[in-house]
């Protein structure tokens, strides 16, 4: 049963609850990290339930991750128990594809619709290309799939895009997005965006569809508002609604928590101008502030101001907690990425020997995937336990894609793209031309590729020899005999294990020499794991008496392949974050430490953070050294790590990185300049060989408080000149040409082999002979001469 006011109440500051309690307009919740706006999400829900006896089935609450979503609903379930089974929780994709199996008929599709990710689109993208004669090498398919993905996330449809086209890119895009959009619809898919612009086009189209919604979902809440963009705004403003509808039914009450200082997400379309808009689009809108931080020690907060208030055009806000100083932050220097990544691991291990916390407390974030291979090098060397989250993902392996794709075949045999995936795979006697000759058959007949696949059997493509059709017989028996395993009801791993023995894919990759083909096999005996425990949870809940299912038409049944398809499409990286219980994985309790970017950690909190790879050119990220935007972009994304430690705060760098297969050297991290002295006790400024990188030659020699951090910037210092060995005082960019011959402090002499980049984004390669190519950033301090 639901607690009684006083209890939903109680731990909240004033602020927090009057936004847990606002009733009537729209209300902006706008305010810094670790505020507790999602915890005045969580709060209202229940007070929602509780108190003010709104069904659950009235409300839907948009979360930025399915794990999120997931502990939402938990949280909101601890609270008023089962009845939160039957509110919506989920992300925008999820909820997108949930009210487009439900109307899929409306826009004329199937509710067993296949959904694309960005290989597929890529996939589908590379062959409209291909048949527009569009030249790969002008156009790439990546290239055009970005600027159609904008266009989409802008809401402009291809006609619009047309119409609008300025240049001869724009143009090809346009006529791209045309076809491409014909085809998803002739393969009965949807890319990402399309779950969003779809679901927006479709509550416009269709007043009534639109009302069922307005009537059904009374509270609309999201949180993380201000990484939505401006198509997932729309929705938002389509689904509530701003005005009374013709029927007289009033808008939904409306909820948006925020922090325009965490927007992160500017590369996916996101904008802070949906906060504006909000502002525009519903002028009777509340806004509420929060400024009682409850996660981070002072020390932490005052670290994440410093930062954050260097970013132009914000509106400021300051933060401030009760919980005390804290520790000092620690800052470290190495030598290289092997020595940073020694560190971190030493000192969470001596952490865990001290019993100041578990490695379930840890985090350890980097600014690219590519920077946790050290960590795990050395964490597999120490057997210190992690989890890296992100990366590689386990279903983009191929052997993983090619199960997926016979899947969605079956479940949707006008799936294109996956058909064409799988219709040599393995060989099966079906080239390239004859692939060629049915699509070609396939188009001139207006019919979809798997019905062509058929006339291919039924003698109607005269153009294809015996030996073809012969194949094109065998594989189409094949899915027929796997798609009645489908009919008849079979589990998911069920299918899965038919699929890999009947194509004969399990046997090929055994009887291979490659090993890396074992470790194929693996991966797929692992995603069998995967469809097993799908079902095996479903079951579960189903058996379940008590729970309150909530079967809605459209909605793929429990544990069916359609439902798996869905979870395996929608599942994104920051869903696979450990536990903070550390229940995870048996290991005693004490858990694993947690390896990810910083992307991935929006939202969440941990009272151990290593921040690493803070260089310029690393964090932040090279892109960004000389466009202002983007800068401030990685500032706030400085801002999100720093902000989700609760008690110690780690900072450092590395002098060399050899992340890209080549050392570069990298000066330290504008944000490590940006950060108050006083607060950081660094451990290590100097690195370890005299003559080694910047400031060699002043070993042991104190340095005054404006080099802290290692970086020095190009206006002269009052604190004493840097040494640099050999004379070389000059701290303006270095200009080398190819040719060009110099003497490097650590790596000698050496000539330059290519130059890439302009201002602070120049770096050279220069080949020093013994001691290797290695390619150097010329911006700030080199300890380098031109000879
Ligand atoms: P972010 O911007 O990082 O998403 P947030 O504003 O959503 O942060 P929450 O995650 O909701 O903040 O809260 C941060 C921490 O503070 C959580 O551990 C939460 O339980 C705690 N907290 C929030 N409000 C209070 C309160 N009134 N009393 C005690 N603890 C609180
Ligand atoms: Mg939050």
């Amino acid at each position: 049963a639901a607690g009684g006011q006083a209890e939903l109440l109680d731990d909240l500051n004033p602020a927090q609850r009057e936004a847990v309690t606002h009733a009537g307009g729209p209300l902006l919740v706008v305010a810094g990290a670790g505020s507790g706006k999602t915890r005045v999400l969580t709060r209202r829900i229940a007070y929602l339930l509780g108190q003010r006896r709104v069904h659950p089935g009235e409300i839907m609450a948009i979360t930025f991750t399915n794990k999120a979503a997931a502990e939402m609903r938990e949280r909101v379930a601890a609270l008023v128990g089962r009845r939160a089974n039957a509110m919506w929780v989920s992300t925008f994709h999820s909820m997108c594809v949930r009210i487009l199996r439900r109307e899929a008929k409306t826009l004329d599709m199937s509710s067993s619709f296949s959904i694309y990710d960005s290989d597929d689109t890529k996939r589908l993208i590379t062959l409209v290309a291909r048949d527009l004669d569009i030249d790969p090498k002008r156009y790439a398919a990546r290239t055009l799939a970005v600027h159609i993905s904008n266009l989409k996330n802008e809401l402009t449809d291809p006609e619009t895009a047309a119409a609008n086209a300025g240049n001869d890119l724009e143009r090809r895009v346009a006529e791209v997005y045309a076809e491409y959009q014909r085809r998803l619809n002739q393969a009965n898919a949807f890319d990402f965006d399309d779950l969003i612009m779809r679901t927006v086009s479709l509550l416009q189209a269709f007043p009534d569809v639109a009302e069922y919604y307005r009537r059904r979902f009374r509270h609309v809440l999201v949180d993380e508002y201000q990484d939505t963009n401006h198509a997932q705004y729309t929705l938002v403003r389509e689904l509530a609604g701003t005005a009374p509808n013709e029927a007289g039914v009033e808008p939904a009450e409306l909820v948006v928590v925020g922090d325009a200082d965490q927007s992160i997400y500017a590369f996916r379309g996101a904008t802070i101008r949906n906060i504006e808009e909000f502002e525009r689009d519903f002028p009777n809108a509340h806004t509420i502030l929060l400024e009682q931080n409850y996660r981070s020690t002072q020390t932490i907060l005052s670290a994440a101001n410093a930062v954050i208030e260097r970013n132009p055009n914000r509106r400021a806000k300051r933060l401030w907690t009760d919980s005390g100083d804290g520790e000092k932050i620690v800052g470290y220097v190495s030598d290289n990425d092997h020595d940073e990544a020694a560190f971190v691991a030493g000192e969470i291990d001596s952490l865990a020997e001290k019993g100041e916390a578990d490695y379930s407390d840890v985090a350890v974030f980097y600014r690219t995937n590519n920077q946790s291979r050290v960590f795990e090098e050395i964490f597999i060397r120490l057997g210190l336990p992690y989890k890296v989250v992100g990366g590689v993902r386990f279903y983009e392996r191929r052997e993983v894609r090619d199960m997926i794709a016979y899947l969605r075949v079956l479940a949707n045999p006008e799936d294109t793209v996956s058909l064409r995936r799988v219709l040599n795979v393995p060989k099966r006697g079906i080239g390239d031309r004859a692939e060629a000759v049915v699509a070609t058959h396939a188009e001139r007949e207006r019919i979809s590729f798997a019905q062509a696949l058929r006339d291919a059997t039924e003698d109607k493509i005269p153009l294809l020899n015996p030996r073809s059709v012969k194949a094109i017989k065998g594989f189409v028996a094949l899915l027929d005999e796997l798609g009645l395993l489908v009919e008849q009801g079979a589990e998911v791993h069920d299918v899965l294990e038919a699929v890999l023995e009947k194509t004969g894919y399990r046997i090929e990759l055994e009887e291979s020499e490659d090993p890396q083909d074992h470790t194929r096999v693996e991966n797929l005996d692992e995603l069998v794991t995967v469809a097993r425990e799908f079902t095996e949870i479903t079951a579960e809940v189903a058996a379940d008496e008590n729970a309150e299912l909530v079967v809605e038409p459209g909605v793929p049944a429990p544990g069916s392949l359609p439902a798996f398809l869905e979870r395996v499409s929608l599942v994104a990286d920051a869903d696979s974050v450990p536990s903070p219980d550390g229940g995870e994985e048996g290991d005693g309790g004490a858990g694993v430490v947690t390896l990810m970017t910083v992307h991935t950690a929006k939202g969440l909190e941990y009272p151990v953070v290593f921040c690493t790879g803070w260089e310029d050119g690393v964090f932040p990220h090279m892109r960004a050294l000389g466009d202002p935007t983007e800068l401030a972009e990685e500032r706030r994304l400085a801002y999100v790590a720093i902000t989700r430690a609760r008690k110690r705060l780690y900072v450092s760098r590395a002098i060399t990185r050899s992340a890209w297969g080549q050392p570069s050297m990298n000066p330290a991290s504008r944000f490590l300049d940006e950060l108050p002295p006083d607060l950081v006790d660094w451990r290590r400024l100097e690195p370890s060989s005299p003559g080694f990188g910047f400031g060699g030659g002043s070993r042991g020699t104190p340095r005054a408080a404006t080099t802290w951090g290692g970086r020095r910037t190009s206006s002269p210092s009052s604190s004493g000149t840097p040494s640099f060995g050999k004379g070389w005082k000059d701290t303006v960019a270095l200009k080398l040409d190819v040719g060009d011959r110099v003497s490097h402090d650590k790596y000698g002499l050496g000539t330059v082999i290519s130059c890439d980049g302009v201002g602070p984004r120049a770096t050279a390669t220069i080949d020093f002979g013994a001691a290797g190519k290695v390619r150097l950033m010329l911006i700030g301090s080199v300890p380098m001469v031109k000879l």
